[in-house]
């Protein structure tokens, strides 16, 4: 499902243009608008889940594939060196945008 008005769901769903990193049935990936490091994407699911604290097990899967896609898409995004991987969640995690997304960060110290 998605929701009308939900700014990840219009990427998702084409609507709105994005910097592209990867895309397959069931995520894509892009550039963060306001990158917090040389190297700033986000990993989200398509279909709507508002954060980490409302996916439940029917989300497992595309879960593990998620986070199973962060080192490849890191690498190929040019993180040779490591990287960060961040979910904020809710309020007090500091979430802006209620559709649930895996920030990774990286490139050459110092940043952050
Ligand atoms: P969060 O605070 O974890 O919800 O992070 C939301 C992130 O989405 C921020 O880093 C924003 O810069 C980023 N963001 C918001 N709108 C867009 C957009 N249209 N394209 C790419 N990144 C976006
Ligand atoms: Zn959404």
């Amino acid at each position: 499902m998605q929701l009308e008005d939900c700014i990840f769901c219009k990427i998702a769903r084409g609507e709105i243009p994005c910097n592209k990193v990867y895309e397959d049935d069931d995520v894509i990936a892009f550039h963060d608008i306001h990158p917090q490091a040389p190297i700033h994407f986000l990993i989200i699911p398509k279909h709507h889940i508002t954060s980490l604290a409302h996916a439940t097990s029917e989300d497992a899967v595309l879960l593990g594939k998620m986070i199973n896609l962060v080192p490849t898409l890191a690498k190929q995004a040019g993180c040779d060196n490591g990287f960060r991987t961040v979910i904020n969640t809710g309020h007090d995690g500091g979430q802006e945008v209620p559709h649930l997304h895996i920030h990774v960060l990286g490139g050459p110290r110092p940043w952050k």
